[in-house]
């Protein structure tokens, strides 16, 4: 059995044959002991090794000294990048199976570690595999929980009715407009504080409307490229005055060819950045769609995570948009936030219900590396949990005495910051409860699920999952998700990619994060887009 200390270790030397290679080796290996929560400073080990070009791989765990597993997998001919990614598939199955049963643990996901896990099944259809064929495959050789093998399976049916439709001439859009009323502790976004920085709002605009204008005369008329989607995101778009954003919609229908737009999406989601003014200048525009996020609709929990509003201004500004007309909303809501119970959870689930949103989008906690949260528990580790935290006091200090189910957070003084950590966070069953709560509303709300995503440091190893009612599933997101399709992005922090799916090959263009940067730059960030086109053949 292996305790949280446990730690394994990749011997990697013996890779050298395949030194391009081993950071993929190494992933795959390190995401399955971080799924099982295998953590540093321990005595057991694993080892590969290869025996010279042809390789043989053997899988060793040492405990306490002593040999506990010595297996080998012995293969021939393993010189072409085919073989080798079977041979890690394979690596990457045998350590599940021992990990999982030495630690008795098994993960919802199975094997499975990649961001979109409905490719896999994507795949398979397309090999005109059958329903039950894909569900067994998932589950008898990727060991995914029936479950999870379900919901895989009809995400990737709903996303193939949708991409078949894509034709080569088809681009989706991002727009970014990164700014907040304030940062959520657990947000990793390109996102500045709109107070802070209003004096660069004008500035960053026109910065925006050049590398628009410009790409749309070099690239998007010249190849004659059918806008399918747009979608403005960021920060939170309706951040910036009304003024502003009616001047940039407006720019938008006046530059760009909207002839063949499918779906419009503007976030709005902090609802503390909605006023009647703009919801009409949205309401006046092509914008076909927003999302109005809680989150939460626990004001509690609103204020531990530094969200500046409250639940009724969420309703308020929901009912608001309905009452001027907008029929398509999406409403986003978070998994495992610190000190959340089941029956809180509920209580947001119950809450959304009585609004009745188009789309509901399940987002599992991940705490990102850039995000406020994890430098708060890195800090932590290192000193005293229980005197500097404000946000996360607050958690504490909200806690009711009374309600023990499922607690995130008991009030004791542990000196130890793993612990506390767990306790803070919600269980790793709990979140799965969570997520089963979420979809079983999602369903009594006429809703299915059509498209998702995972991230690394999850809440219980879970998924983010878009629900919609039929009809109104977000093409953008699917079209992002899966990377069949090029989407050319706009703004500072965008990635536009360039999808060839023949070739089965995506080019990136990043433009800068810092709005400085961005505003000064622009041309150079313009150059990058059309370089990548030009480079690629595209031009
Ligand atoms: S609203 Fe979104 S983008 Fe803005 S700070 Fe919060 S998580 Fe980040």
């Amino acid at each position: 059995m292996f305790f949280k200390n446990d730690k394994i270790v990749l011997i990697k030397e013996d890779f050298d044959n395949y030194i391009g290679n081993i950071g993929h080796v190494n992933n795959t290996h390190i995401d399955c002991t971080n799924n099982i929560n295998i953590a540093d400073n321990t005595d057991a080990l694993v080892k590969f090794s290869t025996g010279g070009k042809v390789a043989n791989y053997y899988i060793q765990i040492e405990k306490d000294g002593n040999r506990i597993v010595d297996l080998s997998i012995p293969r021939d001919n393993l010189l072409s990048i085919e073989d080798l990614t079977v041979v890690k598939k394979e690596l990457a199955r045998q350590i599940y199976s021992i990990l999982s049963k030495n630690t008795g643990k098994k993960m919802p996901w199975g094997m499975l570690t990649g961001v979109r896990p409905a490719k896999i099944p994507y795949e398979m259809m397309e090999k005109g595999m059958t329903e039950v064929e894909i569900i067994s495959e998932l589950q008898n050789y990727y060991f995914v929980s029936p479950k999870k093998a379900s919901l895989a399976y009809t995400i990737a049916k709903t996303e193939k009715s949708i991409l078949e439709r894509n034709t080569r001439d088809m681009v989706s859009l991002y727009i970014g407009i990164p700014f907040c009323k304030s940062r959520c502790h657990y947000c990793s976004f390109t996102s500045n504080c709109i107070d802070k920085n209003a004096y660069l709002v004008r500035k960053y605009t026109d910065a925006l409307k050049r590398e628009i204008q410009m790409i749309n005369e070099d690239i998007l008329k010249r190849e004659k490229l059918k806008i399918q989607t747009i979608y403005i995101g960021g920060g939170t778009p309706t951040s910036v005055s009304n003024e502003e954003l009616a001047d940039l919609l407006q720019f938008i229908e006046n530059t760009l060819d909207l002839s063949n737009l499918e779906e419009y999406t503007l976030e709005a989601g902090r609802p503390d950045t909605i006023d009647r003014e703009k919801l009409i200048t949205i309401k006046n525009s092509k914008v076909s769609r927003i999302s109005i996020n809680p989150q939460t609709m626990n004001l509690e929990t609103l204020k531990a995570i530094g969200r500046s509003h409250t639940p009724e201004e969420v309703k308020e500004a929901f009912y608001l948009a309905r009452d001027i007309g907008i029929n398509n909303i999406n409403m986003d809501i978070i998994v495992g936030l610190p000190g959340e119970t089941l029956s809180m959870f509920e209580h947001t689930l119950k809450e959304i219900r009585q609004m009745n949103p188009e789309n509901l989008t399940v987002h599992a906690l991940s705490i990102k590396r850039a995000s406020k949260l994890r430098e708060e528990l890195d800090t932590l580790d290192k000193h005293d949990k229980h005197k500097n935290n404000s946000h996360l006091k607050d958690v504490r200090l909200n806690k009711n005495e009374t309600d023990n189910e499922n607690y995130a957070y008991d009030k004791g003084n542990s000196e130890c910051a793993n612990i506390w950590e767990s306790r803070l966070f919600v269980a790793d069953e709990t979140a799965n409860a969570m997520v089963d709560m979420a979809y079983n509303y999602a369903l009594s709300m006429g809703m299915n699920p059509y498209y998702m995503y995972r991230q690394k440091n999850i809440a219980g190893n879970l998924e983010n999952v878009g629900y919609s009612k039929p009809g109104f599933e977000c093409i953008y997101n699917i079209q992002i998700m899966e990377e069949k399709q090029t989407i050319i992005a706009f703004g500072a922090g965008a990635v536009t990619k360039v999808v060839y799916p023949e070739e089965n090959r995506i080019e990136r263009a990043f433009n800068v994060k810092n709005l400085e940067n961005y505003i000064t730059r622009i041309d150079e960030m313009i150059e990058r887009k059309k370089n990548i086109w030009t480079q690629s053949g595209r031009m």
